[in-house]
């Protein structure tokens, strides 16, 4: 059988000015390093021979139904505005219904330059490709709303990197949509009311047809945002590079550059290489997001008949936005301790448990994974310190039921750790997909106890601690 896409391809019917057609630019020798089955299979796809999966999804080959482009967006990178953005090095091959109704984005990552490149080369090399793959299969599998990872392929190419020579990788992403906050601003930046119009139309029937208008739209992408970070903050991601380009209406996770997760936690934890200033630290993203929402109500203004009285009800959304994330953090960390549903007065006591472990350098997904046992004290550089507060947090668990199978469901075993992370894509460089099978593999379940990958709870040694991460992909 020979590979099958069944397309239907809403934005490419959008008007013109909202994307560029263009074809993938094709590649030498490509090679097949993975294909999600099982994803496919949600998706009504019908995978065909290896060779045949490489040459498309490489972008060798458009596959019938596809009408490749580069959609157009604007964006705030560290809080400047360039109003001009767009897909500089990704091909949007289609849209998909897949076996829930729900309609998903095919797109390619890494399939060469298109009107938007700028100064880019339109490629991505294998590392950042396969972490992708690895970091948003694992987030999907922890519960966090995600785009998802279909295929990657090597190119048989070079790509040019601060390092030097690097191989090259296309990798298939797979989005409820790609449509950003920075869509919107891109046409509000032009003053184009009826593209914004259409916009707002398309976004309201595809993600959210129970809400009306853009005052609806707002407070539905603010909810499904605020509850998104508040789930990062559960696991301890860091996105690292959330511009306005990179916040999805859809309320997933898009954009894995130099995100992370931690492992000793400290609130104020960065690591992008480039985020001097600590905008996108661990702690500082509710304010962020509640910023990026602030620019998408801004750009929906222009749709609003009577904009004084839209500026005020918008206003009053954004500013609900902290609120919600607080709520929903509380919740999830109230989880995290077993509590089936934390109320303010049990805030002191998750605060208390986290400047603990920020004081005492704990690993943040093994002291709480750990904490009803021995485990978890020794997570702390004076576990004496640890006692008064797991005698407190006794007393308020005993008066909950079931609250170890509920710790064991909010608190993961394995997340994808920095350190594996860069082994993996060492070892791949090398021709040794081993680790990176492994890690698909173990973090498809992070949740259940694996006895046989315990090495992949460890937190890095010294000399294995990850600094830093790139933005340079
Ligand atoms: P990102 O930081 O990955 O969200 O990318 C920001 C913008 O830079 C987007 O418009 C990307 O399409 C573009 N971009 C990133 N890397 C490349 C590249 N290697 N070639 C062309 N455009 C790129
Ligand atoms: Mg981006």
């Amino acid at each position: 059988m020979s590979l099958h896409i069944p397309f239907d391809n809403s934005y490419a019917r959008l008007p013109p000015h909202f994307h560029t057609r263009i074809n993938p630019k094709p590649v030498r020798t490509p090679q097949l390093l993975r294909f999600n089955t099982a994803l496919a299979e949600e998706l009504g796809i019908t995978p065909g021979p290896e060779d045949e999966l490489a040459e498309v999804f490489s972008g060798n080959r458009v596959p019938g139904g596809a009408i490749p482009l580069a959609q157009a967006y604007a964006g705030h990178q560290f809080g400047g505005f360039n109003p001009a953005l767009g897909d500089g090095r990704a091909n949007l091959l289609g849209e998909v219904v897949d076996s829930n109704g729900q309609r998903r984005d095919i797109q390619l990552k890494g399939s060469g330059p298109t009107p938007y490149s700028r100064m880019g080369d339109g490629r991505a090399w294998m590392g950042p490709v396969l972490r992708e793959y690895v970091i948003s299969e694992a987030m999907h599998a922890l519960g966090v709303p995600t785009t998802r990872a279909l295929a990657a392929v090597a190119t048989g190419e070079p790509v040019y990197r601060e390092q030097g020579a690097l191989p090259g990788a296309v990798l298939t992403r797979v989005a409820a949509s790609h449509i950003r906050v920075g869509t919107f601003q891109y046409f509000a930046a032009r003053r184009d009311t009826d593209a914004l119009q259409t916009l707002c139309d398309h976004v309201l029937q595809r993600h959210y047809p129970q809400a009306e208008g853009p005052e609806g739209l707002l407070r539905a992408v603010a909810q499904r945002q605020a509850e998104l970070v508040a789930r990062w903050l559960s696991v301890g991601f860091i996105h690292g590079v959330m511009n306005t380009d990179n916040t999805a209406i859809s309320g997933e996770t898009i954009d894995y550059g130099p995100c992370a997760f931690l492992d000793t936690y400290h609130p104020q934890t960065v690591f992008s290489s480039i985020d001097a200033q600590g905008r996108y630290a661990y702690d500082n993203q509710i304010n962020v997001i509640t910023w990026n929402l602030a620019q998408l109500a801004t750009s929906l203004v222009p749709l609003m008949p009577d904009q004084e009285a839209a500026i005020a009800s918008f206003t009053e959304i954004v500013h609900a936005v902290p609120g919600i994330a607080d709520a929903e953090w509380l919740r999830l960390f109230g989880a995290k301790i077993g509590l089936a549903a934390a109320t303010e007065a049990d805030r002191g006591l998750i605060d208390d448990l986290l400047t603990l472990m920020a004081e005492g350098r704990a690993d943040f997904t093994n002291t709480f994974r750990n904490l009803a046992s021995a485990q978890a004290r020794d997570q702390f550089l004076d576990p004496a310190r640890f006692d008064p507060w797991q005698a407190r947090w006794q007393a308020r668990v005993a008066q909950e039921t079931g609250w170890q199978a509920r710790m064991d469901a909010a608190n993961p075993a394995f997340i994808p750790r920095n350190h594996r992370i860069e082994q993996m894509i060492n070892a791949a460089v090398a021709g040794d997909m081993a680790p990176f099978e492994r890690l698909l593999d173990v973090l498809s379940h992070p949740y259940q106890d694996q006895p046989e990958a315990h090495d992949l709870m460890r937190p890095p040694e010294p000399s294995e601690v990850v600094q830093q991460t790139f933005c340079g992909t």
